[in-house]
């Protein structure tokens, strides 16, 4: 490598700039230096972004999805799984409660489910804006002209993990889809002026530190405003059932790569980098992180929506889960952020 790995950390920090092999380099990097490259995340978020964590109350409002994702718990193919339908105003009043939490966000996520039609989704956004709320959606691939039509609305951004940045993998993984439809759609949303998220899955069979590098480099090339990264969990009814979970530190160390090469990215501490271990949450609040995405989906759909087995904060009501991940941000001398959280970037446009 001849660069001294030091160097490479102080330079990416600086210049947030990093080589594909610079990147492998960094993800395999151990102790020290592992240490440094988490201290140097933590200077580029503190610098650019500050002390405030974004509270972002997730809503997931439907676990009925046609796809066949070989990772996914709520893959069409698991019959095991009782599947639920929230009603539009069921959302809207789950909203009102999160807006009464605290929450200035509220994303609603779903399986791919074409039950909700285009117009009933676009109405209920401009509720939600009525209060006050940003509205994030993730709902998965969708035509131009819905995306178009929930932008006009109101809703101000867009989740829509990448997954993988191999083509190769991403067709083993994804029968429904290509990685280009997928990219394609970050385009599309792009165009339309949303915020756009997207992300990956670390410990996918078959990934390698170079295949992590290109999510990495893909996430720059798009020049994301949100990216989630968060570690694989096997879910006993799909093909995947017996591959080991994805490593939590490989996981908190692409996060801190991404911050150096992202310095505005939102990047969430994601539930399933809680979900595997319980600490690293907090680890990734100091290595780059400053979102949280606590759940507000109501209790008795909470579990329903089984992506992976025992996703953190499942069993906590929704005030508790809020009031425990306010007490971990206070106890790491950071605060909750009052605003609605857009993104730093000037790019947020209105519509074309
Ligand atoms: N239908 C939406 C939402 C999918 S679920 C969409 O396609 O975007 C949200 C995220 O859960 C996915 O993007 C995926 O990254 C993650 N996920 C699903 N199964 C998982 C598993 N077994 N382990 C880790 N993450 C998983």
């Amino acid at each position: 490598m001849g660069k001294n790995i030091q160097n490479i950390i102080f330079n990416a920090a600086k210049r947030h700039e990093l080589t594909k092999e610079e990147i492998i380099f960094l993800l395999s990097c151990e102790d020290f230096h592992k240490d440094s490259l988490f201290a140097a995340a933590d200077r580029v978020r503190e610098k650019y972004l500050g002390d405030a964590v974004h509270l972002r109350g997730l809503i997931e409002f439907s676990n009925y999805c046609k796809c066949s994702c070989r990772y996914c718990g709520l893959r069409c193919g698991n019959k095991k799984l009782k599947r639920y339908r929230m009603t539009i105003e069921e959302i809207y009043q789950t909203a009102l409660r999160a807006h009464a939490l605290g929450y200035r966000t509220v994303v609603l996520q779903a399986g791919e489910d074409q039950y909700y039609d285009a117009d009933k989704i676009a109405a209920l956004v401009c509720r939600l804006k009525k209060l006050g709320l940003a509205v994030t959606l993730s709902c998965g691939i969708r035509s131009y002209e819905e995306y178009r039509l929930w932008r006009e609305a109101g809703a101000d951004r867009y989740l829509l993990k990448h997954e993988t940045a191999d083509p190769k993998l991403y067709k083993a993984l994804h029968p429904d889809s290509s990685l280009e439809e997928r990219l394609d759609c970050l385009l599309q949303l792009r165009r339309l002026g949303y915020q756009v998220g997207s992300g990956c899955i670390v410990g996918l069979p078959g990934q390698n530190l170079e295949t992590l590098a290109s999510d990495l480099l893909l996430l720059k090339e798009l020049d994301v405003e949100m990216a989630g990264i968060g570690p694989f969990i096997p879910h006993p009814e799909t093909p995947l059932a017996s591959v080991p979970k994805g490593s939590v530190e490989l996981t908190l160390k692409m996060i801190a790569v991404l911050r150096l090469l992202l310095p505005l990215a939102h990047l969430p501490a994601t539930t399933a980098l809680a979900t595997v271990d319980h600490d690293s949450r907090a680890q990734a609040l100091c290595c780059g992180a400053n979102v949280v995405m606590p759940n507000v989906t109501p209790q008795k759909y909470k579990q329903l929506y089984e992506i992976y087995p025992e996703k953190a904060g499942t069993n906590v009501a929704s005030t508790q889960n809020r009031r425990q991940i306010i007490e971990l941000i206070t106890a790491l001398g950071r605060k909750v952020a009052t605003d609605q959280g857009h993104s730093p970037k000037e790019r947020f446009q209105a519509v074309s």
